[in-house]
Order: structure tokens, then sequence, then C-alpha cells
């Protein structure tokens, strides 16, 4: 199965300049979908994981199908006030001002092994930030993966994890 054959490419969005990878097209064709998931869960497999986590919200799409394939929980990372109860929360730099991503503070008993999902691996940033809150809550992040990733943005440089993407544009 060509997973990259079913991804597109839009330009423009969501500003001008920008060419934005849209997995629409992906979560709409079943097989396509359901092969992706089979190669990420066989990637991240060897690490060995406890739990899975996932970035709000693409990233819930990909963590939360490989959490029941591999048979595991999976806990969610999403956007300020969000989350009920007890959270802890980290800041991050984006280019243009800055984000905050939160998790509850009692998802991850200390020492497991989650790894951390999301769509895409764009500049790193992102999920640079999730890995640090993830380790802020008591976890080991044994691996980080994503269905692609832009190796032109050098985002695996900035993750201090090993990391793994299905497809990859250059
Ligand atoms: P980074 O922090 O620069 O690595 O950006 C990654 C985050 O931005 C991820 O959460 C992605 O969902 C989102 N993102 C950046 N570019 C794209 C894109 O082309 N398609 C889909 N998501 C993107």
């Amino acid at each position: 199965m060509d997973i990259k054959a079913h991804i597109r490419g839009i330009p423009d969005f969501p500003k001008p300049g920008i060419l934005f990878y849209d997995i629409s097209t992906l979560l709409r064709h079943g097989p396509a979908w359901r092969a992706a998931m089979a190669r990420l869960a066989r990637a991240i497999r060897p690490h060995k994981p406890d739990l899975l986590a996932g970035i709000e919200s693409r990233g819930f799409l990909v963590a939360a199908p490989l959490a029941l394939e591999l048979g595991l929980g999976f806990i969610m990372l999403r956007k300020p006030r969000k989350l009920p109860g007890l959270t802890i929360g980290l800041n991050y730099a984006l280019e243009y001002g800055t984000d905050r991503i939160e998790m509850q503070a009692d998802a991850v008993q200390k020492g497991q092994r989650v790894i951390l999902l999301d769509d895409l691996l764009a500049t790193g940033g992102t999920m640079a930030a999730g890995i640090s809150l993830l380790r802020q809550a008591g976890a080991v992040v044994p691996c980080a993966a994503a269905l692609i990733e832009l190796t032109f943005l050098g985002g695996r440089n900035r993750i201090d994890v090993p990391f793994e993407s299905l497809v990859a544009y250059d």
C-alpha cells in the first residue's frame, strides 16, 4: 500500500505560501488508513510502550487506533483549559508567539513508558514540548512517532528520543 499516494498537499493553507499536508484523504480510505496504522504499530512496538499519548487534535486520530491495536491505554495532550481535574502544562515557542499544552496530572505513573504521537512533525517544537510535559508527569519517553515528517525542517534533531515516521517530504 502506497501511503504517500493518499496524502495530499494543499497550497496556501492556512496562510499564503504554506503547503499543508492533509491526511483527510488517507483517513477517508479504509484500507490505506488501516495499513498506515498497522505499519506505525510495527514501528513503535519494539520500543515497548506501556501507554500511548496523542497531541490534540490530529494526534488523537493516530494515537487512539494504535492504542487499540497494541492493547494499550491512551492519554491526551490538549490545548489549554480543555481537561477536567488537576492538570499540568507547558508553554512553548511557535514561529510567531507561544502555545501551551496540558495533560491531567495523574495520567501517568512514575516510570511508565509513554510513546508520543502526532500526525506530522514539522519543526519539532510541538513534539519536543509534549515530550517535556510527559517527563514532567513522570513518564519515560522511549520514542516519538508521526505519520508524516517534513525532513527539510530538521524536526527530529530537536527531539532527544528516537523518532519513527511513515512518510517523509524533503
Ligand atoms: P511543529 O511543532 O513545527 O513540528 O509542527 C507540528 C504541528 O503542527 C503538528 O501538531 C501538526 O499537526 C501541525 N502541522 C504543521 N504543518 C502541518 C501540515 O502540513 N499538515 C498537518 N499538520 C501540520
